[in-house]
């Protein structure tokens, strides 16, 4: 499945990260298809294949698991 390079507005859509519904615009670029929410500003790569291709070792983290991170790195206050 593939898209022109005209944005266009898909019915129904929920973005992942504002979860507002008919704001996702898709469109092809460079022979890749993108989905962009036009409420937030997301962004992100489709992947309409049924093929399992091996991008799972690419995962994108999460918001949260971004935070997750920062708070390992921190240290316990010193009790003097
Ligand atoms: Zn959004």
């Amino acid at each position: 499945m593939s898209f022109n390079q005209k944005k266009r507005f898909i019915a129904g859509a929920v973005c992942p990260k504002c979860s507002e519904m008919d704001k996702i615009m898709v469109y092809n670029k460079e022979g890749q298809d993108y989905r962009e929410c036009v409420s937030c500003g997301f962004s992100d790569e489709m992947h309409f294949k049924q093929q399992v291709r091996e991008l799972d070792t690419r995962v994108n983290k999460t918001e949260e698991e971004k935070q997750a991170d920062v708070q390992v790195l921190q240290f316990p206050p010193l009790d003097k």
